[in-house]
């Protein structure tokens, strides 16, 4: 029975994103596959902390879609998700789902926060930071750079990573109230773990963006465009093939959103056990 409403469900939002353009056939596959097994081997809670994350970020994507598009088309990640990205965002967080449900222990919950959080909020830093007036500054030099570059922070981004940690928060804490016989096993009163979830998620999301850009910086492959110059995350830009200025062999943007989403998982984790509320 949790499969099927798992299935039902993420085949609805799925397919509301497909037929949007938001997802691409695989990333429409990958997405159910993800939901229905959150749902099944987690709940509704899970469930609803990955559909808040994907549904906040669509929307976000196509908000001021064309003011965004000249600084976008550097990036690797624009237009239609396929599932390489859906799985960068969403994978890890079903694994710590999985681990869960083999070995229940409230951990898994926190660091499964603070990997949604930390990938929530890269998310809304790119969207909203994307439009932000001043150019950002290189988390390394600095120096400004050119918006899209990863690597780059803005104070627009930075307060976008703070809401998008802080939504996760709130949305799991809303499900958990809202979804009867869903709490996880903790003593604490539904205000303080209100305060607990929302404050671990929003700093959650602060430091996994931080580690984002500063991976971002650090190892992702950079191209310059030979036509117009502009430094790009894909290997081909206005229809020609740029070549390679900096970065690390492997370091594409989905490896980047896992590296800085296990650091998000893992100080979420941290916060939780040294508040002892795991
Ligand atoms: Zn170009």
């Amino acid at each position: 029975m949790e499969w099927l409403i798992g299935l039902a469900g993420s085949a609805g939002i799925a397919g509301t994103a497909y037929a949007n353009r938001s997802l691409s056939r695989s990333g429409f596959l990958a997405a159910v596959m993800l939901g229905t097994v959150m749902y099944a081997l987690g709940s509704a809670v899970w469930f609803g902390s990955l559909i808040a994350f994907f549904v906040s970020s669509t929307l976000w994507s196509k908000w001021k879609k064309h003011a965004k598009e000249k600084a976008e088309s550097g990036y690797e990640k624009n237009g239609m998700r396929d599932a390489g990205q859906v799985l960068a965002n969403g994978g890890l967080g079903l694994l710590l789902c999985a681990a869960n449900w083999a070995w229940p222990h409230p951990l898994w919950w926190y660091a499964f926060l603070g990997v949604m959080a930390a990938v929530t909020a890269d998310t809304w830093a790119t969207e909203i930071g994307g439009l932000s007036r001043t150019p950002p500054r290189s988390i390394k030099t600095g120096r400004r750079v050119p918006p899209g570059t990863s690597g780059g922070v803005s104070g627009l981004g930075l307060g976008a990573s703070l809401a998008g940690g802080l939504f996760i928060g709130a949305a799991a804490w809303t499900l958990l109230l809202a979804v009867p016989g869903q709490a996880a096993p903790e003593a604490a009163s539904a205000a303080l773990r209100l305060a607990a979830w929302v404050g671990i998620a929003g700093l959650a999301g602060i430091v996994g963006s931080l580690a984002d850009s500063w991976i971002g910086a650090t190892w992702q492959q950079m191209y310059r465009c030979d036509a117009c110059g502009q430094e790009i995350e894909k290997a081909r830009h206005c229809g020609r093939p740029g070549g390679r200025i900096r970065g690390r062999a492997g370091g594409d943007n989905a490896a980047v959103n896992v590296s800085s989403s296990l650091v998000g998982g893992a100080f979420a984790s941290s916060l939780a056990l040294a508040f002892g509320l795991a």
